[in-house]
């Protein structure tokens, strides 16, 4: 017989399995199927995770080898990198276990096998079938290959090969300096690696403002971090050694891996979606109206398979709105206030429009700008590179956009989010009270300077 349900979720990453328990907190007898067994998809498994764990490893490993000195503690780090590694699943199987326990304490239904539909109410699943009154596609994306250099990984990476390496290579080329590839790059790099980026774009993170996205390339070549910009990969052949790349213009790159950090797509491989005449577009997105409805109005999508930021959190708002809508409320998504962090060192976090993007918008602005280096804490911890770059519309002084760059920017963002998603003024920032010495006084800093006059600069 087949059993039914009133929503199930195919894939259990950060937009599915938060839509699966936030359904079931509402009511709805709700099953979570993924092709995996462990939870937690490209994030948890692949991605924002492990990464986060060897950035983490590989910067006190760094941090020890350069600046501990300078604070008086003499001591010779040692990598011992399959450590690194082990650590880095003991802390992911926690997290798969986490959310395996939160599915049997709100009854989620969870379940492991490819889904595919057999009709618009029914998927089956290992040979058995399960049907619903609604769906949710959560199925996430998937590394693009180059056509010539398809993924071995031995040889030629993608981010999850790049994250399970066995040991640490003596040069890799990074085809790609986004996020995925500068936060890669600089694991490796600070582990020995000799790391060179190829990229097709004239700088890195081309999505963060100009201002930041110099200033990391700088910190980043500093690091030891070499960069081939506007340059593009014409053929590559795997050698007894290793990989050789020849760039357009006639350069040879060599090294023992590439890792192609390109970007995703999405991925929708035999989920049936020809069965219930859902079209992807021409990049593969499955096309939602505004309430995250596809063409079949009980289906819906979320995450790294709709348009927009491929991350976890976006995934996860959206998961929770499609749970929210399914059990009769209005949820908003406020996309402006979205933020997005490079985990490199120093950190990016930015929320909002860039400069570059308010000014094609013809939005008249101002702009304050604090250093990290006036700031005390910064100066106590001996960590102080960046600044906080804040954007309000020159009228009415309301926040529209905040760019940090510096040690602990991913938290420093949450308070500029908060005051994007609740229509804040460069006013309102700087004449809140902060703790001091603390970081985020050079938030407080950079509304002054955009008001008034900063006091410490
Ligand atoms: C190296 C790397 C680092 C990243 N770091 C960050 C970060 O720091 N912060 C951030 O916000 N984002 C980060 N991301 C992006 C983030 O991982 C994704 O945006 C996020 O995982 C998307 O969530 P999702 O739920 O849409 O899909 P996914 O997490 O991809 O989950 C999709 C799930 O669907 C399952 N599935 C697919 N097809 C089927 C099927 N037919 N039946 C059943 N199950 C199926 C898959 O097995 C998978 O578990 C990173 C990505 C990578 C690759």
């Amino acid at each position: 017989m087949t059993e039914s349900f009133d929503l199930i979720v195919i894939g259990a990453g950060p937009g599915g399995y938060v839509a699966a328990i936030r359904a079931a907190q509402l009511g709805l007898k709700t099953a979570c199927i993924d092709k995996e067994k462990a939870l937690g998809g490209t994030c948890l498994n692949s991605g924002c995770i492990p990464s986060k764990c060897l950035l983490h490893s590989s910067e006190m490993y760094a941090d020890i080898l350069h600046n501990a000195k300078a604070h008086g503690i003499e001591a010779s780090p040692q990598v011992n990198f399959s450590q690194m590694m082990k650590r880095k699943g003991e802390v992911m199987s926690g997290l798969n276990r986490g959310i395996a326990a939160l599915f049997k304490k709100n009854k989620v239904t969870s379940m492991t096998g490819a889904a595919t539909f057999k009709d618009p109410h029914t998927l089956t699943v290992g040979g058995m079938e399960y049907s619903a009154k609604n769906f949710i596609l959560a199925t996430g994306s998937e590394p693009i290959p180059l056509p010539f250099l398809p993924f071995d990984e031995k040889t030629i990476l993608s981010s999850t090969g790049a994250l399970t390496l066995q040991e640490v290579p003596k040069k890799i080329i990074i085809v790609g300096a986004g996020i995925i590839g500068v936060e890669l790059g600089s694991v490796y790099s600070r582990l020995g690696t000799e790391v060179h980026f190829v990229e097709f774009l004239d700088k890195i993170c081309p999505t963060l403002d100009a201002a930041i996205s110099k200033t990391l390339q700088q910190t980043l070549t500093k690091q030891g971090l070499t960069f081939h910009l506007s340059s593009k990969v014409a053929s590559g052949e795997i050698t007894k050694s290793g990989v050789t790349l020849l760039i357009e213009g006639g350069a040879f790159l060599r090294a023992d891996k590439v890792l192609l950090a390109i970007g995703r797509r999405p991925y929708t491989q035999n989920l049936g979606l020809e069965t219930v005449q859902i079209r992807p577009d021409k990049r593969g997105f499955i096309p939602i109206d505004a309430n995250f409805r596809t063409t079949q109005p009980h289906i819906y999508a979320i995450g790294d398979l709709v348009d927009g930021p491929m991350l976890a959190h976006k995934a996860s708002e959206e998961g929770y709105a499609v749970a929210e809508l399914l059990a009769g409320k209005m949820p908003h998504i406020d996309y402006i206030a979205m933020p997005s962090v490079v985990y490199t060192h120093p950190e990016v976090g930015a929320v909002g429009l860039t400069e570059q993007e308010a000014k094609a918008k013809n939005i008249p602005i101002k702009i304050g700008q604090f250093p990290f280096k006036a700031n005390s804490r910064a100066r106590c911890v001996g960590d102080d590179l960046g600044f906080v770059k804040l954007i309000a519309h020159a009228q009415t002084q309301t926040l529209i956009g905040a760019h940090i760059i510096s040690a602990h920017a991913g938290e420093l963002i949450a308070e500029a989010t908060l005051a994007l998603q609740t229509g804040a003024t460069a006013f309102d920032l700087a004449h809140s009270c902060y703790a001091h010495p603390t970081l985020s006084e050079a938030l407080k800093e950079a509304a002054l300077a955009l008001i008034a006059q900063p006091i410490h600069s």
